[in-house]
């Protein structure tokens, strides 16, 4: 490996690591190829492990904020597969937050750094969720112009 010297003076550490690594570059990625050839299982298996933690901690944190919102279907009571429950906001959502996720929603987020748990949602189960978006007196409209067109 060659040297490049001390960090400059208007350099950050990982500005001067990046300058090391362009000059070294050859050798730092057949040491890595070395290292990844030697210990495959190892590092699929630190891979995987890192997945799946990561997986977990993201679920147990949608758990949490589900269960500080009720736990539970608000309309119809549904509790037994607390996965499927699904966050209704009573209010609609403003066009930027339309159609993000559940761990993308600002309120999640919140929720995550602060335990402050949102006043406009509403946990729902997907059924409820669905004839709130879709009421039921829509279904009687399209079934009369359905009729109508026969
Ligand atoms: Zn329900």
């Amino acid at each position: 490996m060659k040297r490049i010297g001390k960090k400059l003076e208007d350099e950050t550490k990982k500005e001067w690591f990046h300058r090391y690594y362009l000059v070294n570059k050859k050798e730092i990625l057949e040491r890595n190829k070395d290292w990844y050839d030697n210990n495959p299982i190892k590092v699929k298996d630190q891979y995987k492990r890192s997945k799946l933690r990561r997986k977990v901690l993201r679920l147990k944190r949608v758990t949490l904020y589900k269960l500080a919102l009720g736990g539970k279907c608000l309309r119809c009571d549904y509790d037994e597969n607390l996965l499927i429950l699904e966050t209704h906001h009573k209010n609609g959502r403003d066009d930027e937050n339309k159609n993000k996720n559940i761990l993308q929603q600002p309120e999640f987020k919140e929720f995550c750094k602060t335990g402050r748990v949102p006043k406009d949602i509403e946990l729902l189960c997907p059924n409820c969720h669905r004839n709130i978006h879709h009421p039921i007196e829509e279904w009687f409209q399209f079934k009369e112009l359905l009729e109508q067109i026969k």
